[in-house]
């Protein structure tokens, strides 16, 4: 078959990402630079942006969520090091091994498990202790700190951890960093122990794109930022904070644009219904173009009647509900919108665009989650 054209897609610029990449690397120098790729890239396409990130020699590890994830760096050939963030099965442990993986620890079990797997192979296993300082999810307490030490010592292939982290839970929400202070001396304190049972990690690492940003004492050794790294920011109050402290605001490049094709044009006269629910009733005579995507593909359900996209740079509201595959826009104000015409669902142009920001307000969650849930099956395309 023909090359052929294609009615979904996602672009991905490789000299945006680069430029985030160069950024972050500048905001964090000397440090080693872990670019978090879990959630399927935050819904870029991991096996696209592992294929650019193989170039960026700043990048020394990648971090992932699970093993299914770090399964896939390494298919698409990413031979430097990872990171696993999330639990592995103690089960699945002999896949430290065979993939080379740096995991997370927080637990007994995974961690005799893999004393044991690194034993029998006679491999030493790079392991990241997860500390827990006050965001109450994954990491263990100061009071279990000796039992895995004594866990540690009894695997030479172990031995000690090579990593110690945190992550704070509030640092993206708020302009006031108190709570993240409190965590990172929570943390200082956990370090020093860890030392004191002669387990004492490596290197240390806490930072996320916000503290990447705004705080040069989260840093330590290494830093592992997401979101910023497709050119986005945590959020407003990060932006602000960063302002606050005089920064200038063209930081980062966001890398991706999602676009489709106009399918069908119609014409409803006044007072007609368009879509599920009759939820949207035309006042006058009205044009519409339909697109072919939905909630399937990642447009959310809550973008009903709220967002607009843009049709030859002109701004066509949504009309009625998103469907799990197509949606309505009004293109009565715009002249000349013919079939295939090119359209933009999230993405800049020159004059305008819409922001996954902008697109989070409208269905009220943030930019992670709209661009954390793009459909995988979209095709992803690398342009310069
Ligand atoms: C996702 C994640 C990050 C990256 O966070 P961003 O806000 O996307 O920069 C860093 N550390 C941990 C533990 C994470 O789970």
């Amino acid at each position: 078959m023909a090359k052929k054209k294609l009615l979904n897609w996602i672009e991905l610029s490789r000299s945006a990402l680069k430029k985030n990449v160069a950024t972050l690397s500048a905001l964090a120098p000397g440090k080693i630079l872990s670019v978090s790729v879990k959630a399927n890239a935050y819904g870029h396409g991991l096996s696209e942006i592992v294929s650019i990130l193989k170039d960026q020699k700043e990048v020394t590890y990648l971090t992932v969520h699970s093993l299914e994830e770090a399964i896939l760096c390494r298919q698409s050939g990413w031979q430097r090091k990872i990171i696993t963030l999330g639990p592995i099965l103690p089960e699945n442990a002999e896949a430290v091994i065979e993939y080379d993986l740096e995991p997370a620890i927080f637990t007994k079990n995974f961690l005799q498990q893999l004393g044991k797997i690194s034993n029998k192979y006679g491999r030493s296993v790079k392991t990241h202790l997860k500390l827990e300082t006050g965001t109450h999810r994954q990491g263990i307490t100061e009071k279990e700190l000796p039992a895995f030490a004594s866990l540690y010592k009894k695997y030479d292939t172990l031995k000690k951890p090579y990593g110690a982290y945190t992550h704070f839970a509030n640092i993206e929400d708020t302009t006031s960093h108190e709570y993240a202070n409190y965590q990172l001396s929570q943390f200082n304190t956990m370090v020093k122990k860890l030392k004191a049972l002669k387990i004492k990690p490596t290197i240390r690492h806490t930072a996320s794109s916000a503290a990447t940003i705004l705080f040069k004492k989260t840093h330590f050794d290494l830093v592992r930022p997401g979101i910023a790294v497709y050119g986005h920011w945590p959020s407003k109050e990060t932006y602000l904070s960063y302002l606050l402290e005089g920064g200038k605001n063209d930081l980062f490049q966001p890398v991706l644009t999602w676009k489709t094709r106009v399918t069908q044009l119609k014409h409803l006269p006044s007072n007609a219904f368009v879509g599920y629910g009759c939820t949207y009733k035309t006042t006058s005579p009205t044009r519409l173009a339909v697109l072919p995507i939905g909630y399937y593909d990642g447009y959310s359900r809550a973008l009903s009647n709220q967002a607009y996209v843009l049709i030859k740079g002109k701004r066509a509201p949504v009309r009625g509900r998103v469907c799990m595959n197509i949606i309505v826009v009004d293109i009565t104000d715009i002249k000349k919108v013919n079939l295939e015409d090119e359209v933009l669902l999230l993405g800049q142009t020159k004059r305008d665009g819409i922001s996954a920001e902008q697109i989070a307000e409208w269905a009220k969650t943030i930019n992670y989650e709209i661009l954390a849930r793009l459909s995988p099956a979209i095709k992803r395309i690398i342009v310069p």
